[in-house]
Order: C-alpha cells, then sequence, then structure tokens
C-alpha cells in the first residue's frame, strides 16, 4: 500500500474533499483519511442553502468570498457530475427573506443594497408562494441565494478527486501529526503515513490537533437540528428563510425544516424540544405545514470560532501544517473558494491579502 504522499488531509466532510478535488485537478498527489465515511458528520446535516447574501453579516470579507463560492457552485454541478456521475441537486428558486414589521424591513437594509437582491411587497411575495403567512409585509428576495444537496457534493467532491488520482481512505482515524525533516508523519488507526503537508480539516474535532500543534484555539459545537417532512403536492418553490430559521424545498416535494442552536452540546441526537420549536417557527412563515408528514429527523454540529469567521491557512511556525476548519454556519457555501483557497497556499499563488489575514488562525479578537 502506498503510504507516501504530497497532501494528506484530516477529514472527509466538505471541506476536506473540496480541498482534495481542487488539488488534484493540479495533479497534485493527495490523500483524504476520514475516521467514518465521506460525508458522516456535520456536512450530512446541513440543509444546504448557499447563503451568501442571507447569512452575510460582513460585506467586507464575508460577501465577497462567500459570493465567489456560490457562484462556483453554478459550474461545479457539471464538472462533478461529470467526472463523478453524482448530482449535486443544485435547485433554483431563490430565497424569500421574511419581514414581519417595518423595523425587519429595516434590518434588511444592508441586504437588499446588493444589486442581486430586491424587494417584494407581501402581495408580490404570496403571487409567488400562496402558502405563505398573511402576518408578513414583505421579504427581500435572493435569487442566487439557491440549494444544493450536502452529502451529494462531498460524495461528488471525493469521487471526482478520486477519478483525478487522488486516494480516500475511509475508517481511517488520524491519531497524531509529526515533524520528521522536511516532511511529516501521521499516525491513524491504520498505520503510519507520510506527507509534505498535512490540512486539518475535521470540522469540530480539529481542536484535537490544534492542541498538539503547541496551539490554544479552540471550536465550539454549535448543534443544529433539522426535521423532514413531506406532502404529495410540492407546498414551495423557494426557500423561506426568518430569523436564522428556514424551510427548504427538496426535489420530490420534500421540506426541511432548520435548524436550532445549541452552544456548547457535544450530543449529536436531536431533541424533542429542539423539534418542537423548529416546528413552531415553520408554522409562523408557513402555516399549512402543519399538516405534512414527519419523515425524519437528525442534529449535527456546526464547528464555530470566536468571531464565527473560518481558520484558513498556515500553522504560524510551520508551514507544512494548513488549517481548513471552522466553518460554523456556511460550510456547505464556503467549501468551493475555501478549497481553492488551500490549493492556492499549496501552490504557492496569489491569494487576497485580506482574507489571508481574516482567516489566519492566529488573528486576535478585535
Ligand atoms: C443542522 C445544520 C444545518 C446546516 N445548514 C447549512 C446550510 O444550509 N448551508 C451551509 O453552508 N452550511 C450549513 N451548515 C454548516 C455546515 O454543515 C458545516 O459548516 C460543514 O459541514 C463543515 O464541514 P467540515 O467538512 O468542516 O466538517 P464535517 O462535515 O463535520 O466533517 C469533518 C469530518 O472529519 C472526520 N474526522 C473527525 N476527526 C477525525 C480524525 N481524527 N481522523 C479522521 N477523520 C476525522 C469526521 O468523521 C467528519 O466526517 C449546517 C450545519 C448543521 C449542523
Amino acid at each position: 500500500m502506498k503510504t507516501n504522499y504530497e497532501v494528506a488531509i484530516i477529514g472527509g466532510g466538505i471541506i476536506g474533499c473540496s480541498i482534495a478535488y481542487y488539488l488534484a485537478k493540479e495533479q497534485i498527489d493527495v490523500a483524504v483519511f476520514e475516521e467514518k465515511q465521506l460525508a458522516s458528520k456535520s456536512t450530512s446535516a446541513a440543509a444546504g442553502m448557499l447563503g451568501a447574501h442571507s447569512e452575510c453579516n460582513d460585506l467586507e470579507i464575508f460577501y465577497p468570498f462567500a459570493r465567489k463560492s456560490q457562484l462556483a457552485y453554478f459550474q461545479l454541478q457539471d464538472e462533478l457530475k461529470e467526472l463523478s456521475g453524482i448530482d449535486i441537486e443544485l435547485r433554483k428558486g431563490g430565497i424569500f427573506q421574511l419581514a414581519y414589521s417595518e423595523a425587519e424591513k429595516s434590518e434588511l437594509s444592508s441586504t437588499l443594497s446588493l444589486p442581486t437582491v430586491r424587494w417584494y411587497d407581501r402581495d408580490n411575495v404570496r403571487h409567488e408562494e400562496s402558502s405563505v403567512s398573511t402576518n408578513i409585509i414583505g421579504a427581500a428576495f435572493i435569487e442566487d441565494d439557491v440549494n444544493v444537496l450536502p452529502s451529494s457534493v462531498c460524495q461528488a467532491f471525493g469521487k471526482s478527486a478520486q477519478v483525478l488520482g487522488a486516494s480516500v481512505f475511509e475508517y481511517t482515524s488520524v491519531l497524531s501529526i509529526q515533524k520528521q525533516d522536511s516532511s511529516y508523519t501521521i499516525k491513524t488507526s491504520k498505520g503510519n503515513f507520510q506527507a509534505k503537508y498535512i490540512v486539518v480539516a475535521n470540522g469540530v474535532w480539529s481542536s484535537n490537533f490544534f492542541h498538539q500543534l503547541g496551539l490554544t484555539n479552540t471550536l465550539i459545537p454549535v448543534k443544529g437540528e433539522c426535521v423532514s417532512v413531506s406532502s404529495e403536492k410540492p407546498l414551495l418553490k423557494h426557500t423561506l428563510f426568518h430569523e436564522h430559521c428556514y424551510i427548504v424545498p427538496r426535489n420530490n416535494g420534500r421540506l426541511v425544516l432548520g435548524a436550532s442552536m445549541v452552544e456548547n452540546d457535544w450530543n449529536e441526537q436531536a431533541s424533542l424540544g429542539g423539534i418542537e420549536k423548529l416546528i413552531a417557527k415553520a408554522k409562523t412563515m408557513l402555516p399549512s405545514i402543519i399538516d405534512m408528514k414527519i419523515e425524519s429527523f437528525w442534529a449535527g454540529l456546526r464547528p464555530q470560532t470566536f468571531d464565527q469567521k473560518p481558520f484558513i491557512g498556515h500553522h504560524p511556525d510551520d508551514e507544512g501544517i494548513l488549517f481548513a476548519t471552522g466553518h460554523y454556519r456556511n460550510g456547505i457555501l464556503l467549501a468551493p473558494a475555501t478549497g481553492q483557497m488551500i490549493r492556492d497556499f499549496i501552490m504557492k499563488k496569489e491569494i487576497k491579502k485580506d482574507w489571508i489575514e481574516a482567516f489566519k488562525i492566529e488573528r486576535q479578537k478585535r
């Protein structure tokens, strides 16, 4: 078995698999090490919204990075399908970000200032979505905030990377990283491997490696719970979004309601209380949802950093160790731009200085 690679990636979620894909495209010899199966953790729990506008709380850093990533998806859907045969289910339609008062409308003013966002009053929203609550005064309509099926995107990245020459080791847990001259040895549950670069991309569990690598950073788990419901007739064409909660339409008339936010909870099971709150919230957006049938429910852990921006970049004292983790609520959206940025670090290509500064792991609290 081959045990020597140029790049070893720890974690086979959407971030690790995106990095593998962009490196393999450049003929870089890369391997992904995944403790369970690809897409088995936070990635498979996600609703898959690409909310570059609706999740935007910072027009200077988050928006341009997120927008670049969102736009990459429009190209990736065909590229990944051709290589892997997997459909990422990029579903057009966009988002209605609802407002129930003039105060909520003014809170949307920075989103509404973007050229890709338009205000719809209540009648226009209800013309598009007749089941939406009559209590709204209107909504920001964001056509480009579409959604994908996150586990399919992750599988498609992983499979496409393999088609291009990458290796994927599932059920292989990385236990430690050790430096040896100009390369690294990673000790795994299946033996030792060597690599010139190591990328730490194992979601909320990356903290374990921060400590091994002499860093004091931590990641805080923010549990999110979701419910999937179905009806014979599709009830929605667009995603509805209000105060961090959403109802996302999927294929076959299914709707995904998400997601709760429970900080510092490492338990990966959904709770009845969390699901109850979600259903109550969804009812305020779409009253008739209450007649739909429950299909399933689940939970996952979002990896949150101290300032809610990801850690993407080199170890401060060691160019061979890179981090790509802490993507919190937006790992699906930010996966392509993160994969490209890590590729550019490894290939020593030019990267926007603002992004290097904003995402470096040694940044300070402002
Ligand atoms: C309910 C919910 C809804 C969400 N909705 C959205 C959304 O609509 N849009 C959006 O953009 N984002 C969303 N997110 C956020 C998104 O899911 C995450 O930001 C993203 O999945 C993080 O990806 P990741 O690859 O870093 O982590 P993960 O998907 O958690 O992957 C990390 C992987 O590392 C593996 N691993 C851990 N330790 C080791 C080890 N020692 N060795 C080897 N492998 C290891 C794990 O098994 C896991 O597969 C949501 C999250 C949740 C929980």
